[in-house]
């Protein structure tokens, strides 16, 4: 029997674009040693408050179905943070809470576009932004962005890439660049989507994890927050990837359609680890630089160590987990040079080549 072209088409241009970070973990499973930088994993678990927070839900009670939209206490305080932040007034209506940010990648592209639309999206890349939008049966038109921009995207390509789309998907502070886009960038952003009827997406999963410069939500800006669904995550602010908690904030009517596809797919998340994430949340910024701190400690370390080696190239990461080094000069591809990283050093790296051609 065949699969569907929709499953197949999913990873058909780079099926080797994990292909390190499972070797590792197999490697790893196998006893070896490895420094492992494959994917945005904390080394610290999830802080054991937020696990006594969980345990305490579930053990009185909390493990029946939720409710699909997100359990109200938690949509409540999640806007209230994001009105905090962005100063955009915001309800719990305007929140869903989904298993993690990736679904709520699928579930918003899946709100902007049709079978065949184009999708547009920032090249580099967050690594399933390409299967998730063919996922979808939508068409994935890469923007490319350029080192000596910052890797933050210029008008120009934005808007000769814009025509016929139906949505933006963006990523600030970025993932693998670990750019912050200025003011003026989001801007433009604004304006190109304003100008030609796209949907904006943002993911906004690092929003905690700034080391220069401010993160600025597109939704703030004047009459954006009616076009921009933002994607929001647990799993870097506050260490809890496994957990699978995230949502979507955007306009009512949105929020409402999604549910209709919750109750079709994931149909909600656990009440136990919801009632985790709002307890995490009400701890505020706190438990959040002490999940955050290490990183920027870590860049500095990094960077440190990349200046003994003048040929490789990088830009200095304002946000984020993430360091892209340009290997260019060894002469070697990113893959040849992350496997030598592997095999020769124990260190665990993810090739270029698996974010984009940019
Ligand atoms: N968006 C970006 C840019 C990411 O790097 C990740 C995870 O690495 C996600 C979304 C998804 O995170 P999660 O599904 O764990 O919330």
């Amino acid at each position: 029997m065949d699969l569907s072209r929709r499953i197949r088409s999913i990873n058909n241009e780079n099926p080797s674009d994990w292909e390190i970070h499972y070797i590792t973990k197999k490697l790893v499973a196998n006893g070896a040693s490895i420094v492992d930088l494959t994917i945005g994993e904390h080394d610290i678990g999830t802080d054991s408050s937020i696990l006594e927070a969980m345990y305490t839900s579930a053990i009185s009670g909390n493990t029946g179905y939720a409710p699909i939209p997100g359990q109200l206490e938690l949509r409540k305080a999640i806007a209230k943070r994001v009105e905090e932040q962005t100063k955009v007034e915001t309800t719990y209506r305007n929140i869903l809470v989904t298993p993690g940010g990736q679904a709520a990648l699928f579930a918003t592209l899946a709100a902007t576009a049709d079978e065949g639309d184009k999708a547009l999206y920032l090249d580099p890349f967050y690594a399933t932004y390409p299967g998730t939008i063919k996922a979808l049966g939508l068409i994935p038109v890469p923007v490319l962005t350029q080192s000596y921009f910052g890797f933050e995207p210029q008008k120009p390509e934005l808007v000769n890439s814009a025509y016929g789309a139906k949505s933006l998907l963006i990523n600030s502070p970025n993932n693998p660049t670990g750019a912050v886009y200025s003011s003026e960038t989001i801007h433009t952003i604004a304006n190109v989507c304003k100008e030609n009827d796209l949907w904006l997406i943002s993911d906004e999963v690092y929003n905690t994890q700034v080391w220069q410069g401010k993160h600025i939500s597109p939704r703030s800006l004047p009459r954006m927050a009616e076009r921009t669904l933002v994607v929001g995550s647990m799993s870097k602010s506050h260490a809890m990837t496994g957990s699978r908690i995230g949502w979507v904030i955007g306009p009512e009517e949105v929020v409402s359609g999604l549910t209709e596809l919750a109750t079709r797919t994931t149909y909600g998340v656990a009440g136990y680890i919801q009632d985790a994430a709002l307890f995490a949340i009400n701890q505020g910024e706190i438990l959040e630089k002490k999940v955050s701190a290490p990183f920027e400690r870590r860049k500095g370390i990094a960077t440190k160590v990349l200046s003994n080696f003048p040929s490789l190239k990088y830009v200095v990461p304002k946000g984020g987990m993430y360091l892209m080094i340009d290997i260019r000069n060894t002469g070697l591809s990113g893959k040849d040079f992350a496997n030598q990283l592997l095999y020769k050093h124990s260190i665990a790296v993810m090739p270029g080549e698996s974010f984009g051609k940019s």
